[in-house]
């Protein structure tokens, strides 16, 4: 934990619609990654805390789950408004704690808005079904409910969007909801509470409680939190289904990734490197969907790997709220620190590093430079694990068939892109990829909010995913009545 010295601005946590003063006397500095600035200290909370929240969440939900749904829906509604209104404020808190550039936070506040905008049609989504005549005189008829009180654990690389694929269905479906957001970026759970009360939320319906793992370990443990939905890397998340199934509640975690592009010999280069090079980069590559590794078939390998390293000289590198400014930094020191170890160990296991993203590293912030390995292979360290930062590796391949067994090699199976002008490549591509989103011929395949979203293998522990129709099923539960109505005899 780092060392506090300023007095910079102590966040509180937001339980029963009242910012309160954590018990805590542990905080941990909040870095604006882009100055190393102090920003704030986050209070790594209590379990105490945790069951306080839980306690207000319980009481709320015996309310909330009566409010008709159409009134909540209309709450959602006013926030959506809401949101609208302060999008360019909620994108400028983004780049303060999280560091990617401003274009790049509005693009994920408007991915947030979309979220609220799916759950606000919750009097539809809701609607079970039901079946006359399934016998004589008798019929069926399932019906949706909330499920209590739903806890939700957030990554600090999406502080809007990510929470946002939690609580807006969660308690659009009638739950109520206790968000433990990542201590690096608590800055804009602060808005998301606030302007959530002004839209009409009745108290204790949503809360905050920051903090790091004793939170996790309460919301984990607590008999009251029916559900937890998780984001965040594989092992954390693993933990999370684990210690969560153990426990008898719903657990959805999704984790890390790895993802691939393939680019053909049939790709125009010129969309491919263009898409791929703010797949890579963009976010300083902390997306779970960010392009990691690229496969390219030998015709076009030289060629491409050419162009992709000049598109990566013209990237400017900077504090995200500057003008002109694509590429912010990591996280934190730690992270830049890892970064560095991670192209080292990729230079002694026999990658050629085509640009040193080294070499620029800017000392006022955690900046790592754009880096692009070649000659790849399966067995470097590069190539296995979630380096989750500005570096991408290339592999040469033969074919596709080559292109798609690379690939499926991963222990992640997040996202995977397919560059070609080909409709029988992009058939044996859907069919044969292990990944749960595809994308043809674009860099960063996130579905939009209607859709779920999809990890397979170790970028997803649980059944239903976020999002989609799976985000509806995993908030409620269904109660299926039988009923029998004897004809009446008129006689
Ligand atoms: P993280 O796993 O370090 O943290 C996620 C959450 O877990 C945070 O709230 C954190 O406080 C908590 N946490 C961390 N360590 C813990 C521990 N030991 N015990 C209990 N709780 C703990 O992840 P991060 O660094 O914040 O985010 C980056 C990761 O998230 C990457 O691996 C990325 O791929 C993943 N991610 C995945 C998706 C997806 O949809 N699959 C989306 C976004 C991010």
């Amino acid at each position: 934990m780092a060392e506090v010295k300023t007095e910079a601005r102590k966040i509180k946590n937001y339980i029963n619609g009242e910012w309160v003063e954590s018990k805590t006397t542990k905080y941990e500095v909040v870095y604006n990654p882009a100055t190393k600035e102090e920003i704030a200290q986050v209070p790594l909370s209590t379990k105490e805390e945790v069951d306080y929240a839980a306690e207000v969440a319980k009481k709320a939900f015996e309310e909330w789950k009566n409010v008709p749904v159409q009134k909540r829906a209309r709450i959602l509604f006013n926030y959506q408004q809401l949101l609208q209104n302060n999008k360019e404020e909620l994108a400028r808190l983004i780049t303060i704690e999280n560091g990617k550039n401003t274009t790049e936070a509005l693009g994920e506040v408007g991915r947030g808005i979309e979220n609220v905008e799916f759950a606000a049609g919750a009097p539809t989504l809701m609607m079970g079904d039901s079946l006359t005549n399934i016998a004589t005189d008798m019929e069926a008829t399932n019906y949706r409910y909330p499920i209590g009180v739903v806890g939700g654990i957030t990554p600090f690389n999406f502080p809007m969007m990510v929470p946002c694929w939690m609580f807006p269905m969660a308690i659009a479906m009638g739950n109520s909801f206790i968000l433990k957001p990542s201590e690096k970026t608590p800055l804009l759970t602060e808005k998301l509470a606030d302007l959530l009360e002004e839209a009409g939320l009745p108290k204790g319906v949503f809360s905050v409680v920051y903090g790091a793992h004793d939170v996790v370990n309460g919301i984990l443990d607590h008999p009251e939190i029916k559900a937890i939905s998780f984001v965040g890397s594989k092992p954390v998340g693993e933990y999370v289904y684990k210690r969560g199934s153990e426990n008898l509640k719903r657990v959805q975690a999704l984790t890390g990734a790895k993802n691939h592009t393939t680019v053909l010999n049939d790709a125009d280069l010129d969309d491919a490197v263009k898409d791929i090079i703010a797949s890579a980069f963009g976010s300083a590559g902390e997306r779970c969907m960010a392009c990691a590794v690229v496969t390219v078939e030998d015709g076009v390998a030289d060629e491409f790997i050419a162009m992709l390293k000049g598109a990566a000289d013209n990237l400017k590198m900077g504090n995200g709220l500057d003008d002109g400014v694509f590429l912010g930094p990591v996280i934190r020191e730690d992270n830049q620190k890892r970064t560095l170890e991670y192209i080292e160990k990729g230079v002694q296991e026999g990658a050629n590093l085509v640009r040193d993203g080294r070499k620029e590293k800017m000392d006022n912030g955690y900046f790592v430079g754009p880096t692009i390995f070649e000659g790849v292979k399966t067995d470097m360290t590069i190539w296995k694990d979630e380096i989750f930062a500005p570096v991408l590796s290339v592999v040469r391949v033969s074919n596709l068939k080559e292109a798609v067994e690379v690939a499926n090699q991963s222990e992640f199976a997040n996202g995977a892109c397919l560059f070609t002008s080909n409709a029988s490549s992009i058939r044996y591509f859907r069919e044969n990829i292990d990944a749960g989103m595809i994308g043809v011929n674009l860099g960063v395949p996130a579905p939009m909010a209607f859709f779920p979203f999809s990890g397979w293998k170790s970028s997803f522990f649980g059944t239903l995913h976020a999002n989609g129709k799976d985000g509806v099923d995993f908030y409620t539960r269904k109660k299926v009545v039988t009923a029998r109505y004897k004809t009446p005899d008129f006689k």
